[in-house]
């Protein structure tokens, strides 16, 4: 995964729910805690999914009963302005109606078919209308079935066996992507999880973002070995790790040099700073794009795509096994269709990211009148608050693992006052088109009021 993987989920300690010195008092999450002690039994950590277990910030993990538009509530009925947005998928916010309607009416149907349905027709022919990168797809069932199945085409097509990726990008916890940087500026990945074999990490190849040196070393050193390059175009996983253009495009060009394939995974990027994800926003091609999140509407869904010759690698076609289920699911189509057809809308993107931006920005007004050591970085409607003074951080390294202190106590204050992020300051936030103005307006109070407290004593 990343270097701060450790960071984010070994600490084993639970604070304790104290009102603090001249904070706000603490919420109560007496539902939660309850219900949480009880998923510990159940589930380890008490979670199904990690970064939720709350192990970065204080107190415990807050149960959601319910969310409508911005807005979602807890069990103990404590209402907060949502810019987590289920990691990403809710780019209409909670609950849409247009989702809503069009899921409960396929139901009635039925749930699954194993069969293809003309559903999966439709929300292909909506996305591959509106996308030039992508000529034919395959639908699975989330983020990470679709990262590996990209890196088997990727392989099965260039018949070479190494991936490069990059230190801070995330892919899902696909094996042969569940590594990290070793000492050297090009290093065969060291796993970064127990329980994946060396000989699956010697496979992978990690390099530094906004590196042009260390891809030229890597390809020099693994000539004709390397099957393809995987990147987030915009790294959101590990910050905001915003990429120059430049470099980029030079990632592009050693790909074609050489022979191997760009993968893009554009499973955060994808339907949300446009249509067409990074891949437009940027106007570089790659060879083979990775979707999740937004494209399932908040239901399980994933898809890979490429050029009609890449795709028919894939089976039955060709060679590359690959299979699903689920995949296709009608249930998770209709709402992948009610989700992009409102996206798929003129305006929808340019309204929603000018409303983002200028959220963003004038939070970064705010912290650099207050002289506050804080940068909130942003692309479309995606942004991060990052405890530095730098102008830009375009590599993890560069991320300083003290200023999540500041994050913990941000974050506490901000809970306490009716907002919720993502309880890692690795993680970035997300305004939806559901945040109205007022919302906006209410939320970024609450902001400058909880970074005051987080430098009160600067
Ligand atoms: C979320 C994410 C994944 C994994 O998707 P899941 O649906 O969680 O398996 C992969 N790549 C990127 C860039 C992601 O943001």
């Amino acid at each position: 995964m990343f270097d701060s993987l450790k960071k984010r989920f070994s600490s084993t300690e639970t604070e304790e729910l104290t009102a603090h010195p001249a904070g706000k008092p603490d919420i109560s999450r007496e539902k939660s805690a309850e219900l949480y002690e009880k998923a510990k039994t159940y589930f380890p950590g008490g979670v199904n999914s990690p970064v939720r277990a709350f192990k970065s910030v204080y107190g415990t993990p807050l149960f959601i009963q319910k969310g409508d538009g911005c807005h979602i509530w807890d069990a103990d009925g404590n209402q907060f302005i949502d810019f987590c947005g289920s990691w990403g998928p809710l780019i209409l916010g909670h609950n849409n109606a247009k989702v809503r309607e069009k899921v409960t009416e396929t139901m009635q149907n039925g749930m699954s078919f194993g069969a293809p349905t003309a559903l999966e027709n439709e929300l292909a022919e909506l996305i591959l209308k509106h996308n030039k990168y992508i000529r034919k797809l395959r639908f699975v069932s989330s983020g990470t079935e679709a990262v590996m199945s990209a890196i088997r085409l990727a392989r099965g097509y260039t018949k070479r066996d190494k991936i490069l990726k990059f230190e801070g990008c995330y892919h899902g916890h696909v094996d042969s992507l569940l590594v990290k940087a070793g000492s050297g500026l090009v290093t065969f990945g060291k796993t970064s999880s127990a329980g994946v074999p060396k000989s699956f990490a010697d496979e992978t190849i990690v390099v530094p973002l906004n590196d042009r040196d260390a891809l030229k070393l890597a390809f020099e050193e693994f000539k004709d070995q390397i099957a393809a390059i995987i990147i987030e175009p915009i790294p959101a996983n590990n910050g905001l790790l915003l990429q120059e253009k430049e470099f980029l495009q030079y990632v592009r060009e050693i790909c074609t040099e050489t022979g191997a394939l760009l993968i893009f995974d554009e499973v955060i990027s994808g339907f949300r700073v446009g249509f067409e994800g990074a891949a437009g926003y940027y106007q570089i091609a790659p060879d083979i794009i990775t979707y999740g999140k937004i494209i399932g509407g908040g239901l399980p869904v994933g898809a890979y795509g490429s050029s009609a010759e890449i795709m028919s690698n894939i089976s039955p076609e060709g060679p590359v096994y690959q299979a699903g289920t689920l995949s296709g699911n009608p249930v998770a189509m209709s709402a992948g269709i009610a989700q992009l057809s409102e996206l798929a809308k003129s305006g929808f993107y340019k309204d929603l990211n000018a409303k983002a931006g200028e959220f963003a920005d004038s939070i970064q007004r705010y912290a650099t009148a207050k002289n506050y050591k804080l940068k909130v970085f942003h692309v479309g409607s995606i942004f991060w608050f990052a405890f530095t003074d730098k102008p830009s951080i375009r590599r993890a390294d560069e991320i300083d693992p003290a200023s999540m202190e500041k994050f913990k106590v941000f974050h506490r204050e901000l809970l306490n006052r009716g907002i919720y992020i993502g309880p890692s300051g690795y993680e970035v936030g997300f305004v939806s088109s559901a945040h109205t103005k007022i919302d906006l307006e209410k939320a970024k109070r609450t902001i400058f009021e909880s970074l005051d407290f987080v430098f009160r004593n600067k």
